[in-house]
């Protein structure tokens, strides 16, 4: 078992410290004895109590914050470093699982302010994950007795952060954030944007506003990436997902908002559909009488226009959204799928989609690579096979660098196919589909040798 890493020990202190906060904590040391250590069941509490996790949470990022750490952090990183792009939570399974088989702790660069990756972006909750919260190991969709939001080697998993159907974004964020603070040195703020392969005299990284930094392996977890269609993006009249997750984490979201449309029918389209009919996490108080969205037209070629064909083609989790595509009892509908792709346009105080006003356009129509010069395409990399679990990243050719996670865009396995997994093209990106791959990664790569 580890020993507490220093902002474990600094957060434990301060929540022992404050004792509005440390209800949770104190209460689960009571079932200690159920957990593998005290540590776990501490840890599980903090987690279980709103307040102790708000503290936790601001107790953590005050830690990464500190610019005086930060820059001891960068300046004692040599050339045989392990250095992780993203903080996300494939950072957080290879940073675990690296530190547990008895490596160093790699070194995390964060070019946001909050650590954490895409379910990070809200400190409070805004959207339900879209795998059940359940116990258990690491396992394939269709596995009734796995966790399928498990993170390998993490301090806590999403089981004991909560007992909803399916965790909140910030309920993911929590458990990666844990295990980073735990496995990792960590700093945020850090926007990389380049690599130099150093011709035989080390690799190094470009950072923005930052001396280069050494590295003697770079692990490029940059995620799923930036939202397509960021370009048309005005900030008020017209979002993308992520800016409208961060106005959902504000007051009075939906005030002034009653002609609403999305495009795009991914998990974030449909994520987006769920807050403005109100059944996603709420955060902030919402009034019906003044913050209801009349109507919300949805764009997108592919998904059904009926409730009964929603009920018979969608699966379970997005199940609710089906009914709102039938009248209501007074004859209205809220919501309605136009069955085709659109087009969006900027007209002062709101956009246009086929002529129609809309006080707001949400755009969730996938999203792009960010921009790392030297880390150019797939078209650079080989896939990168571990014996016994197969494909498990991208390396750049002749390069220590590999993508993992969504970023690494592994091709479905013969067995994938055969367990159906394949078959729901969202499972490409999974957590549980990805997540044993880099942990496989991170156990089996070799100790990086000082250049
Ligand atoms: C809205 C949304 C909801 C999702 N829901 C689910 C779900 O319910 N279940 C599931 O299994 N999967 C879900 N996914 C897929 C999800 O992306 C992965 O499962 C997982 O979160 C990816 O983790 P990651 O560490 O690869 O990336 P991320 O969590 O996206 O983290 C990548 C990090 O890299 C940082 N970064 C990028 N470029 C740089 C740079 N140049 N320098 C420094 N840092 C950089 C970013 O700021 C970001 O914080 C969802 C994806 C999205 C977008």
């Amino acid at each position: 078992m580890f020993e507490p890493s220093t902002p474990i020990t600094t957060l434990l202190s301060t929540l022992a410290a404050t004792p509005a906060a440390s209800e949770g904590m104190r209460a689960m040391l009571q079932r200690s004895s159920e957990f593998v250590n005290p540590l776990i069941a501490q840890l599980t509490g903090i987690a279980l109590d709103p307040a102790g996790r708000e503290l936790a949470d601001h107790t953590l990022d005050h830690y990464w914050a500190d610019e005086q750490r930060q820059q001891d952090t960068l300046n004692a990183s040599l050339c045989d470093r392990e250095v992780i792009i993203g903080s996300g939570y494939h950072a957080a399974v290879y940073a675990a699982t690296r530190v547990q088989a008895g490596y160093p702790k790699p070194l995390v660069l964060e070019r946001g302010q909050r650590v954490g990756g895409i379910f990070a972006t809200t400190t409070r909750p805004v959207f339900y994950l879209n795998s059940p919260n359940r116990p258990g190991g690491p396992g394939l969709a269709g596995d009734l007795g796995a966790n399928l939001n498990y993170l390998p080697g993490a301090p806590i998993q999403a089981a004991n952060v909560s007992a909803l159907e399916y965790p909140t974004n910030t309920d993911m964020a929590f458990v990666i954030r844990l295990a980073l603070a735990q496995f990792a040195e960590v700093v945020p703020d850090t926007n990389v944007i380049a690599y130099d392969d150093g011709d035989g005299g080390g690799a190094a990284l470009a950072i923005d506003s930052r001396p280069t930094l050494p590295a003697g392996r770079v692990i490029d977890a940059r995620g799923m990436g930036d939202p397509d269609g960021g370009h048309l993006a005005n900030g008020t009249t017209i979002l993308t997902f992520t800016q409208f997750i961060q106005r959902m984490a504000g007051l009075w979201p939906l005030r002034g908002l009653r002609r609403v449309a999305v495009v795009g029918g991914g998990d974030a389209g449909k994520c987006v559909i769920e807050s403005l009919l109100g059944i996603a996490p709420q955060p902030f108080m919402a009034a019906a009488a003044l913050d209801h969205v009349d109507r919300i037209d949805w764009y997108d070629d592919a998904l059904p226009t009926t409730c009964t064909v929603w009920q018979d083609e969608i699966r379970g989790r997005y199940q609710a959204i089906g009914r709102y595509l039938r009248d209501d009892r007074s004859g209205a509908r809220r919501l309605t799928v136009k069955q085709r792709r659109a087009g969006v346009v900027d007209v002062p105080g709101m956009a246009l989609i086929e002529g129609r006003g809309y006080d707001l356009v949400v755009l969730c129509t996938g999203s792009k690579e960010p921009f790392i010069q030297g880390l150019g395409g797939l078209g650079e990399c080989d896939l990168y096979s571990v014996y016994g679990a197969g494909p498990v990243a991208q390396q750049y050719q002749g390069e220590p660098v590999f993508r993992v996670g969504p970023h690494a865009r592994l091709p479905f396995s013969a067995q994938e196919r055969n367990e159906g997994v394949a078959d729901v093209p969202g499972n490409a990106v999974a957590m549980f589909r990805l997540g044993s791959k880099t942990a496989a990664l991170a156990a089996t790569l070799p100790p990086v040798i000082r250049a």
